[in-house]
């Protein structure tokens, strides 16, 4: 983070012709906020951005959690540094794409697309997906383009959004310099994917287009700035509030919302409890009160917390850029380029950007190793990460399976050394944005109208080196934390917050949400039968489809029954809600029914799926009924063995083919009478 008297004087220059560029086309820096920055700084039409801005690449992104934005913007940076060619990175949200054939043809697009749900678009290309169908045949053949997409393997639409837009353009006869390329999170390799594409778009376009490369070398986006006039106590320095209103105490608008990733509400949890029997594991239920606030749901929704990072994991990184002694020192952040934004706060100090503005832990990428290299303390080390960086199986055995995070791997190349060499910017332009995790909504909109529901399982492991250092989730941790806070216990931690939050405002337990709609709904009419499907933490969501029926009942509505398959490993561990289900029979009667798969109580592993053979009779019957199914949790094995006894269950009892069976379910797919809620 350390910056000589050279960079500070190159880039008070540049500052100082930006201030006065944008002071003159009135724009205002200062809130840091994507949002302030892009509509202030950008036209929504991206061909007059390019012409203006003089680009020659484009690097367009729809991204659901940020994953696509953060593959993106580190493709567009190294684009531009090796090949010398101004690249724009644009947020598909950010600019109307209806107009991409008028792109001068010399420039090249880059599309960075996440799939999502049923390999859907993200949210924010809902414009640009409704365009694409609109587009005919030569519409778009001037378009010069290729396509990266970012999805899961373990999801039936694998890569459905990225194929969507390949093929509709290419039917519009847009033309693809180099292959589409498929990165796959189900299978663990999407950064490996990642590069393995990337080289060789590279090398196919220095031999197609003949573009002349040069040593990549960082280029700021952004400046980072160490202020002398502005200290952590002044009042408008954001010490980890993710909007200005939270700054200047706007409590009209603080409740008013919308809330969304950029201003979330500040939520208290007025009720948390441990869900397992277990010294080991942890499972929280925590509840969220949205009464002082205009915060809406609806059941199946799913609520997004915007954590902040361990204090173990602040001190580990601020120790690997040698920051700890500086954790409190003010830096003003601006971007250098009127196109490019940054997404948090400033001014800010060192301390709350590590706690509460950037993804510190995970596991580190080859790509961020390579890049980081030519700043490492020494020759030596500059050497070693530079070798580990070009050796996948090197990088694997080195780094990966030791479970190291950005500051881990730093502190072990380099021996405890600080990287000090570091430049603040490339920290805040090269460390992914902190992504709010979701959380299928585990309450009902009507029967807790007010409050919101969440069940999350807590993820800690030890790591496989000397230290046996807690490898751990940042969200799940802070829930256990603050369970245990609450409930005033002395239960082990696995990590440790502030749970205060800045100038005390997350003080008696508050933690910044949002909610996001989600397709996952009963059907609207409450005779239906359902047939929910959730082992472990996916009976969250079904947990509030249960609920809701309940609450119908009280009020006189005609039901339809519920059958639940819950699966864990044992009744006396981690039965989740055992005692509310019991309740729910009572005041459901035959209307409910619970099947539960406890795998580690016999000798042969049973699941849910088996469970659901042994019920097929009753399940085709309620099938017939025009009963809804329901599916929710683990992505990567259940959601598809769950599919497959389904299948087997029509195909047994309607005495048709497995294939045929399948045709069916895919149709109920189509329908929505079969939703899967997987994560
Ligand atoms: P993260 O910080 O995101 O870490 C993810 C994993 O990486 C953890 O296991 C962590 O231990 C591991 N890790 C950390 N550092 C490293 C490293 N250096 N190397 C290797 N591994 C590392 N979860 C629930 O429990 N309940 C729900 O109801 C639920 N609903 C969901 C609904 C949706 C739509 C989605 C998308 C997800 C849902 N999830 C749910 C999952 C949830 O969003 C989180 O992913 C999960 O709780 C972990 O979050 P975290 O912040 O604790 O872990």
């Amino acid at each position: 983070f350390s910056l000589d008297k050279t960079d500070c004087g190159i880039l008070s220059s540049i500052l100082a012709i930006l201030v006065t560029f944008i002071l003159a086309k009135g724009k205002i820096f200062g809130t840091g906020n994507k949002e302030d920055v892009s509509a202030s700084s950008k036209s929504r039409n991206i061909v007059e951005v390019i012409e203006e801005c003089d680009k020659k690449a484009v690097v367009i992104y729809a991204s659901q959690t940020g994953t696509a934005e953060d593959y993106a913007t580190k493709f567009g940076r190294e684009f531009q540094s090796r090949f010398q060619l101004s690249t724009l990175v644009a947020d598909s949200d950010d600019y109307d794409l209806d107009n991409l054939n008028e792109i001068p043809e010399d420039v090249l697009v880059f599309f960075f697309i996440s799939s999502y749900g049923e390999g859907e678009l993200p949210d924010s290309a809902t414009e640009f997906n409704e365009y694409l169908d609109t587009i005919d045949e030569g519409d778009l053949q001037n378009l010069n383009y290729t396509i990266f997409g970012l999805g899961n393997s373990t999801y039936e639409f694998y890569n459905g959004a990225a194929k969507k837009v390949d093929k509709d353009l290419i039917k519009a006869g847009a033309t693809k310099f180099v292959p589409y390329g498929d990165g796959d999170d189900g299978a663990g390799t999407l950064d490996e994917d990642f590069l393995a594409w990337k080289e060789k778009t590279f090398e196919t376009l220095k031999n197609t287009l003949s573009l002349k490369e040069v040593e990549a070398k960082y280029q700021p986006a952004v400046s980072v700035v160490e202020s002398a006039e502005l200290f952590s106590s002044s009042d408008d320095v954001f010490l980890g509030e993710h909007h200005r209103a939270y700054l200047v105490e706007d409590h009209a608008k603080l409740n008013l919302g919308p809330f969304d990733h950029s201003f979330p509400y500040l939520a208290p949890v007025t009720k948390s409890k441990e869900l397992f029997i277990s010294q080991t594991r942890h499972c929280i239920h925590a509840e969220f009160d949205l009464s002082g606030s205009n915060l809406k749901y609806s059941t199946g929704d799913h609520l997004a917390i915007l954590p902040p990072n361990s204090n173990e994991e602040v001190d580990n990184f601020l120790k690997a850029f040698g920051l700890l002694e500086k954790r409190n020192q003010v830096v003003v952040i601006k971007p250098l380029d009127t196109t490019s934004s940054h997404s948090f706060p400033s001014p800010t100090t060192f301390d709350s950007i590590a706690r509460y503005y950037l993804e510190i832990t995970g596991a580190v990428s080859r790509q961020f190793l390579g890049s980081i290299s030519e700043f490492a303390p020494s020759q030596q080390v500059k050497d070693l990460a530079t070798k580990l960086s070009k050796d996948k199986d090197l990088f694997h055995k080195e780094i990966t399976s030791k479970k190291f995070n950005i500051s881990d791997a730093l502190l072990y190349l380099s021996q405890d050394a600080p990287w000090t060499t570091v430049p603040n910017s490339f920290i805040v332009d090269s460390v992914p944005n902190l992504q709010p995790r979701f959380y299928s909504i585990s309450s009902s909109s009507i029967s807790e109208k007010t409050t919101i529901h969440v069940t999350a399982v807590v993820e800690a492991e030890t790591a496989p080196t000397a230290d046996k250092k807690y490898v751990t989730g940042v969200t799940t941790n802070l829930l256990h934390s603050l369970e245990v806070n609450q409930n005033a216990k002395n239960d082990q931690l696995y990590a440790t917050y502030d749970l205060d939050g800045p100038r005390g405002k997350f003080s008696a337990t508050k933690l910044p949400v949002f909610v996001r709609r989600s397709n996952f709904k009963l059907p609207t009419n409450p005779a239906l039968p359902i047939i929910l499907v959730g082992p472990g933490t996916g009976v969250a969501p079904l947990r509030g489809f249960v609920r809701e029926r309940v609450a119908m009942a009280k009020m006189g509505t005609k039901i339809g029954k519920v059958i639940l398959f819950f699966g864990s490993r044992r009744s006396d561990e981690d039965y989740l809600y055992k005692e509310e289900w019991v309740e729910y029979a009572k005041i459901l009667g035959e209307n409910f029914e619970i099947v539960t798969a406890f795998s580690r109580e016999t000798s042969e592993k049973v699941y849910v799926q088996h469970k659901m053979l042994e019920k097929s009779k009753e399940l085709v019957e309620l099938i017939d009924q025009k009963a809804f199914i329901y599916v929710c949790g683990d992505a990567s094995n259940m959601a598809r063995s769950v599919q497959g006894a389904l299948a087997t269950v029509l195909s047994k009892e309607k005495g048709i083919t497995e294939d045929a069976a399948a045709e069916t379910l895919r149709k109920y797919k189509s329908i929505n009478r079969y939703q899967e809620d997987v994560w």
